[in-house]
């Protein structure tokens, strides 16, 4: 054992143990002598002991250390350099919290942590200005007690990571969007982000589109009933008549687009739970629908097969539950070539839902395309869309009025089979 300080200690066990033979020498006591040599010893090592308990409960600075040298004096110099140590690793760290809480305080989302029964840990100042939770008074209370809003009640409940918007309990002109993200086993964030301004955005672009497509009605009916006139006119001269019906086929076809930005406008203005509840013949709509395409749009070129559950119908709102049915049929025809068979089911799957599913065997929609079919105004191949009367607003219109009753549309393609499905939800079939 190469270690100084224990050399040391031995060497002071050496030298006691010759004080007991000088003393038993000089005496003739040799047991008594040894005795009494090693409790002195003995007592020694309990004082030194003693000092360093008192040094750490005390003082614990280096100015106190107890006096002393060989081992005893290596084992306090050891615990005074482990103390430093995680001194300043916990001052560190402490630094660390405070930037870390300055920069959570800055931030504009609000963020509160939250234990598995949802008490309050921490919270920054914008879950104050935003929710309403102050991160000094409301430690440790439940989060919805505080905040009372439905829809947050059940998201901390069913523990999923969705996101739900909703006006601040403190500030009805704000609006947040919501959620609550796992941090580790039995501690929840839960981040609300202020969407007041996008949402404004957004209400005056749809006031904008609604105003102005109620303005261009009037002038535009009054165009086409001109041209309609003219058209008709016996007397208008012949070269005139080609330019006459061109500008009558264009001013329908804003009339069209225009009825279809309001029908957009209408749907997105309305709630789902404003969606009326009234029971709708949903099989004869598909079937009445069918045949009158196999007759005038399809006649000749496509062949149409259909397979209905004629008991399952659907509450909502049956003008625009027959738009829903007339933009996915007519699409199959319009956007597929001569001779493709397309076939329109509607059943009810196994998990409840309601499902009209459009299916054709044409070319297919490239992979990349699927995902923006429903935004305004997109479209594959914009030329056929528009010589088939197309105003790109189609499956957007279809993706609205299934949102409203609470359904989805989800789209398939491969080249040679194309398959749209409207969804609606359990609650909602009868
Ligand atoms: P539009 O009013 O132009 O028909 P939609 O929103 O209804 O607009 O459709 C968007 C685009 O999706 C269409 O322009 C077309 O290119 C494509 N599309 C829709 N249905 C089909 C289909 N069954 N097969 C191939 N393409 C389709």
């Amino acid at each position: 054992m190469n270690n100084e300080y224990v050399n040391f200690e031995i060497k002071r066990l050496g030298g006691a143990a010759v004080l007991g033979l000088a003393i038993g020498y000089l005496t003739g006591y040799w047991l008594l002598s040894f005795l009494i040599v090693a409790l002195g010893y003995i007592g020694w090592m309990l004082y030194k002991l003693y000092e360093i308990q008192q040094w750490l409960i005390h003082d614990y600075k280096p100015s106190k250390m107890p006096d002393s040298n060989g081992l005893w004096e290596h084992i306090t110099t050891l615990i005074h350099k482990t103390e430093k140590k995680s001194q300043a690793r916990k001052k560190k760290q402490f630094e660390l919290m405070l930037r870390f809480n300055k920069v959570m305080s800055a931030l504009p989302n609000a963020a509160i942590l939250m234990n598995g029964d949802n008490d309050i840990q921490w919270s920054n100042k914008a879950a104050r200005k935003l929710l309403g939770v102050n991160n000094k008074t409301d430690k440790g209370q439940r989060i919805d007690n505080l905040v009372r809003i439905p829809a947050l009640t059940k998201l901390l409940r069913q523990g999923s990571e969705k996101k739900i918007q909703f006006q601040s309990p403190i500030n009805e002109n704000i609006t947040v969007v919501a959620s609550v993200l796992p941090v580790q086993k039995g501690l929840f964030l839960l981040t609300a982000r202020d969407i007041s301004q996008r949402i404004q955005l957004y209400e005056t672009r749809k006031a904008f589109i609604a105003n102005a497509s109620h303005e261009l009605r009037t002038p535009l009916t009054v165009l086409t009933g001109y041209l309609e006139l003219f058209e008709g006119d016996e007397e208008l001269p012949e070269h005139f008549l080609p330019a006459v019906k061109q500008s009558r086929k264009q001013t329908n076809r804003m009339q069209q687009i225009i009825n279809d930005m309001l029908t957009l406008s209408r749907l997105e203005a309305t709630e789902e739970q404003q969606v009326s509840n009234k029971i709708v013949e949903f099989p004869t709509l598909v079937l009445n629908l069918a045949s009158a395409i196999k007759d005038t749009l399809a006649q000749d070129s496509h062949i149409i097969h259909t397979d209905i559950d004629e008991h399952l119908k659907i509450r909502g709102k049956e003008k625009d539950l027959l738009s829903i049915i007339s933009n996915l049929v007519e699409n199959a025809v319009k956007y597929t070539p001569d001779g493709t068979e397309i076939t329109i089911s509607w059943k009810r799957k196994k998990s409840g839902h309601a499902c009209l599913q459009v299916e054709d065997n044409g070319l297919g929609i490239p992979q990349q395309d699927l995902v923006h079919l429903t935004e305004r105004f997109y479209r594959v191949d914009k030329g056929r869309s528009r010589d088939k009367g197309g105003t790109g607003l189609g499956l957007a219109i279809v993706k609205h009025a299934l949102l409203n009753h609470g359904g989805y549309l989800s789209i398939k393609s491969n080249p040679g089979r194309t398959r749209f499905k409207a969804c609606f939800p359990p609650e909602r079939t009868v």
